[in-house]
């Protein structure tokens, strides 16, 4: 019975950690499992990168303002269907110096899909972006952080690389104080910021909480010493 019952504990123990596992090869910011994905660059550097996603929006604008006023150079990780219906905004973005992201085409959660269906939700973002900017992007942000089989694949065919945060702002649900506080208190050195300037595919999102937010961050961090860079010179600083 003993034996039994500590066999029982043993198989519900491996069926914990193996859903443990998958839990964080999914979504754990630091996994790779899924495809190579960077969450932070050179920690010796004092240096951050701003990014947002779910864009473009008819709201982005407004940032891309916030952003101009100080400079700062930011990477817009884009979903097709959003570049569809805002061509000049995606453009807008390029023209002033950021760097274009690929999203997927519809915003669709990855778990659960096929390898083709994955590339294909890649192939099309990354087709519409270039087609629309001219820009090729060359890194990879999933929805929701989440990957799964056949996404190393569709980053392999297409150029992509992997890119996941070191802090994330929650901008979509919190105030702008929230948002400020939780940004400042997880930068250093090397890290990547995500915030949104988009809401997945809604038409005219309210992004007020993002802009608000982004206007008070940049000084606080720029005051601490940082610098701000695309994801392609914090990650890869000599290409
Ligand atoms: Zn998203």
């Amino acid at each position: 019975m003993y034996n039994m019952d500590s066999g029982l504990l043993g198989v519900a123990t491996g069926v914990a950690a193996a859903a443990g596992f998958m839990g964080y090869a999914v979504r754990g910011r630091s996994s790779s499992v899924f495809g190579e994905s960077f969450y932070h660059g050179d920690r010796s550097r004092p240096v951050l990168a701003l990014t947002f996603d779910d864009g473009p929006s008819e709201s982005t604008p407004k940032l891309l303002d916030a952003l101009d006023k100080y400079h700062v150079p930011a990477t817009f990780f884009m979903c097709g269907e959003n570049v569809r219906r805002c061509p000049d905004v995606a453009r807008e973005i390029a023209a002033r110096g950021h760097e274009l992201g690929n999203h997927t085409d519809s915003h669709t959660r990855l778990d659960f899909k096929s390898p083709r269906f994955i590339y294909r939700e890649m192939a099309q973002a990354q087709t519409t972006i270039q087609e629309i900017t001219g820009v090729a992007p060359r890194w990879f942000r999933a929805p929701y952080g989440v990957r799964w089989f056949g996404v190393a694949q569709a980053q392999q065919l297409l150029g992509l690389r992997g890119v996941m945060w070191t802090v994330i702002g929650y901008d979509w649900n919190r105030t702008a104080d929230a948002v400020v506080e939780r940004l400042v208190r997880g930068a250093s050195n090397g890290a990547i910021l995500c915030l949104h300037d988009g809401r997945e595919l809604r038409a005219k999102p309210d992004i007020g909480v993002t802009v608000e937010a982004v206007r008070r961050l940049v000084p606080v961090l720029l005051d601490r010493g940082y610098r701000f860079e695309t994801v392609s010179r914090l990650l890869c600083p000599k290409t």
